[in-house]
């Protein structure tokens, strides 16, 4: 194939959002996360796919499409073969052949299901191949490495899912006690994994915040454990994700057809994803972001400006978010790329709580992303409408950018809404917009049955700090 030749012979380096961090290759990206100086690694030029090369993909699989589509960015660093390999392994965990399926739900309306992994949000799709991407540098380098997180519901079942087993990989996860839903706490303490340990803390979700940071700050403890996250700021989840945005869009006609996409939003990694996709040649004419109560990114697109408000907490959890991390990656582009404006611009967010962008930068990123936002009381009565014009059930994330994108859609492209985690997960909120109870998954479903491990400890950092420590020893022995 040409086109593949063309895109193989190029070696993508990362810099830093905040210009001060040494330039880096693709394992080295996966293993910081974030950058010395305290930025976002992108790539220093992003990898462009002709459209023969685009419509090349039409006729394949999701696993093929993946592979054609990440490579290019770390194919100086980790072989074709071995990365069809991981990927391969990574997406035969999803229940559903066409891993990502799309379902019409209007005359030029289709949303896709990113919800048939081991935990269904659409966290899966990246974590599962970041876990294994993890593992093989790790082996690589005869490294291993202490995964520390705290979660709040999805973030640390699908982290939990993608390191499980792995050898090179211990994994603690916090979550605050008696504060995550039975669901999502289940999909956590029911992995027996030797290398999965589960944190019942004694607080909020800020106090685990609080204690991994601190750990994190704790340059001794972090070396002598080799401390590492997979949050999402980490490059590789953002490039995992924009393989879904090709497969969506070669399925209803692109490169021929242009395409939106509706996205439900909080750190901004997803849509970011879709920017890079378009960045690399999918004919995508924009970006629907839509949030809940939490809005300030639909706020910055209506006005210019970012003005952080309370958390207020919603239907939809997980997207209960006031900063948006990944923004910073969008803004660095329409800065110019200059890391020293960007610092200042990052620097006054984080002391005010607000910046403005001059009015030309605005217009042009108006060009590209609109908002809109949908409160609890919208949310429930979108369910409700599409579950009785479709018979489809979305859960209150997913809703959000299926209504959003209805209502903002013009005619043209083809609209596509990405459905970011199954009802199951929220059975509630679902059960109370139209009547009727999803049931989870066959897979999941003696999820409420299986016995649990987890360890319940105060907020207390030394105390979890002596945990990991005899957690490690033990294992080791
Ligand atoms: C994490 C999450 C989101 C938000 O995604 P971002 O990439 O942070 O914008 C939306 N929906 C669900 C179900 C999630 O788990």
């Amino acid at each position: 194939m040409r086109g593949r030749q063309l895109v193989e012979n190029l070696s993508v380096r990362y810099i830093s959002t905040r210009g001060k961090a040494p330039v880096l290759a693709f394992d080295d990206v996966l293993l910081s996360g974030l950058a010395r100086d305290g930025g976002l690694y992108v790539p220093r030029v992003c990898p462009r796919l002709s459209k023969a090369y685009i419509r090349s993909l039409r006729s394949l699989s999701y696993t093929e499409i993946a592979v054609r589509v990440m490579h290019p960015f770390l194919s100086d660093r980790i072989s074709e073969t071995d990365f069809a390999d991981m990927a391969a392994d990574a997406y035969a965990q999803f229940d559903h052949p066409a891993v990502a399926p799309l379902k019409q739900v209007g005359p030029d309306h289709w949303v896709m299901e990113l919800f048939h992994g081991p935990t269904l949000s659409f966290k899966d799709y990246a974590l599962q191949l970041v876990g294994r991407l993890f593992d093989h540098v790790l082996k690589k380098r005869g490294e291993k490495v202490t995964i520390v997180g705290a979660t709040s519901g999805d973030t640390g079942s699908a982290a939990i899912e993608a390191c499980r087993d792995r050898e090179c990989i211990e994994i603690f996860i916090l979550h605050p006690k008696g504060r995550v839903s039975e669901v999502q706490r289940r999909q956590m303490t029911t992995v027996m994994s030797r290398n999965v340990h589960n944190i019942a803390v004694e607080g909020t979700f800020d106090d685990c915040q609080d204690l991994v940071k601190g750990m994190f700050n704790d340059i001794p403890f972090r070396d002598r454990y080799n401390l590492s996250a997979v949050n999402s700021i980490n490059w590789a989840r953002i490039m995992a994700q924009v393989a879904y945005y090709f497969a969506a869009g070669v399925r209803v006609g692109a490169p021929y057809q242009s395409l939106e996409f509706a996205v439900p939003t909080g750190n901004f990694g997803n849509v970011y994803s879709g920017y890079v996709a378009r960045k690399m040649g999918l004919p995508i004419r924009q970006f629907i972001v839509a949030s809940n109560t939490n809005d300030i990114l639909t706020r910055f697109f209506d006005t210019g400006t970012m003005r952080k408000t309370e958390v207020v907490p919603t239907l939809s959890p997980s997207m209960d978010i006031q900063i948006s991390s990944n923004f910073e990656r969008l803004l660095f582009d329409y800065s110019g790329r200059n890391g020293r404006r960007l610092t200042e611009t990052m620097e006054t967010f984080r002391t005010s709580g607000e910046f403005t962008v001059n009015t030309g930068r605005w217009r042009r990123m108006r060009r590209l992303f609109t908002g809109e936002h949908l409160d609890d009381a919208a949310t429930k009565a979108a369910i409700r409408r599409f579950y009785q014009a479709t018979g489809e059930m979305f859960d209150p994330h997913s809703v959000i950018g299926v209504a959003a994108g209805a209502a903002l859609h013009e005619p043209g492209p083809a609209l596509i809404s990405l459905a970011t985690a199954h009802p199951a997960k929220f059975p509630d909120a679902v059960r109370e917009a139209t009547g009727v109870r999803p049931a989870l998954p066959p897979r999941l479903a003696d999820l409420l049955e299986r016995p649990e491990r987890c360890t319940v400890l105060p907020a207390r950092i030394d105390k979890i700090k002596d945990f990991i420590h005899d957690s490690l020893l033990e294992h080791a022995a």
